[in-house]
């Protein structure tokens, strides 16, 4: 099963509104699919994150093209382990070298997740019972809420029966207080609550400082309280909150989950399969992470094909918390495939269908409407176009 051919394409949705969290704000909704064609003509999809800030299209873009495809183009598809190695090993160098480590490990992310899609359609098994997992429903819980409170939003996930949301804070004292608390009148004390800062506090002191006042509450984890490389800020948190930390969808490959697993820098980590090195690095870190006496729990805010994966790893490895799906409409997630998994919830749940691969059928008639060259992926057709300063 020979692979012949590497295909890297963008798609492009405006909401209705803009999403706001700490970091900035986006106007449209990106996705990066990575095709790889065997010789049998089989196609393998996967995802690479390119959701903020957009401009990463372009990067995507050169790094697959130029970097990627001449090492993957001859090898062999079924050897996805061996050939996931031997590409991290080979540009995870180059990455840090040319200042783009999370690039590349994002890039290569989306191959390592089209590698078992087309390995799963070559056997005609979903990936998950291809690699021994037995469970087919998996939990979610919302997230994209915030930092203004949709109430309708929340009765309609809660009429869909699930029970736990995740909300931005970061947004001062005074109002993040005011957001979490409606949300807590709404869901009611047997209702889960988390909260993301997204990075959003500078200081070990300010973020406990922030905690402590979020705390009473009721809260399940303060997700990225610091800015994501301070392991050490990060440690000196997480022993003194008195709310759970979670952190990883910033992190890179199994060796930082491990380092920061030893510094005890979180409670629970959240690896994204489109980020961290793909379905075989979050499938390492998830299995790893029980022997720290850590929890994990997937971090997911893309389309189809990355959700899809997601599900997979949490029905393969017991043990997750839930799987992140996104609360904000999102075409590219719910509209391009002839299921309607992976976003539809019956009871709180996701259910996997038995389907090859990652069990999608992506309709090109769908893709079509939303797709975009790349060098037109990340430009805004009116003002203002993504940029951390559009707070
Ligand atoms: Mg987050």
């Amino acid at each position: 099963m020979k692979i012949v051919d590497v295909r890297v394409r963008f798609f492009r949705y405006r909401p209705p509104n803009p999403l706001v969290s700490s970091i900035g704000r986006r106007r449209f909704r990106l996705l990066c699919l990575v095709e790889l064609t065997a010789a049998s003509g089989q196609v393998g999809v996967g995802e690479s994150w390119v959701n903020f800030p957009s401009w990463v299209a372009a990067e995507r873009h050169a790094t697959i093209t130029e970097g990627i495809a001449p090492l993957l183009v001859g090898r062999d598809a079924a050897d996805v382990i061996g050939t996931q190695q031997r590409l991290w090993a080979d540009l995870a160098p180059i990455g840090r070298q040319g200042g783009i480590a999370g690039a590349v490990s994002q890039a290569l992310s989306g191959v390592d997740l089209a590698l078992w899609d087309l390995l799963g359609k070559d056997r005609g098994l979903p990936v998950y019972r291809m690699l021994g997992g037995g469970r087919q429903r998996v939990p979610v819980y919302a997230s994209g809420l915030g930092p203004q409170l949709d109430e309708n939003r929340v009765h309609t996930l809660m009429a869909r029966g699930i029970g736990a949301f995740k909300i931005k804070v970061g947004f001062g004292h005074a109002e993040d207080y005011t957001q979490v608390a409606r949300l807590r009148q709404l869901v009611g004390d047997g209702g889960r609550i988390m909260v993301d800062a997204n990075q959003g506090w500078q200081t070990p002191n300010e973020a406990l400082l922030a905690i402590r006042k979020l705390a009473p509450l009721g809260l399940e984890w303060v997700e990225e309280p610091l800015p994501a490389d301070d392991w050490e800020g990060m440690a000196y948190v997480t022993s003194r909150s008195p709310v759970p930390i979670s952190a990883g969808e910033n992190l890179y490959g199994r060796a930082a989950f491990a380092r920061w697993a030893h510094r005890r820098a979180f409670n629970i980590a959240q690896p994204d399969l489109t980020k961290v090195g793909g379905f075989t690095e979050a499938w390492a870190i998830a299995q790893m992470m029980p022997a720290y006496g850590l929890a994990w729990a997937p971090h997911f805010l893309g389309g189809a094909v990355g959700l899809a994966a997601t599900c997979h790893l949490f029905a393969l490895v017991p043990g997750g918390i839930a799987v992140e799906l996104d609360s904000n409409p999102n075409a590219l997630r719910d509209g391009i495939a002839a299921l309607p998994f992976p976003a539809a919830v019956e009871d709180g749940h996701i259910v996997l269908p038995d389907t090859p691969g990652w069990g999608l059928t992506l309709r090109e008639d769908l893709l079509t409407v939303h797709e975009v060259p790349w060098q037109e992926a990340w430009r805004e057709a009116d003002p203002p176009a993504d940029s951390p300063s559009q707070k």
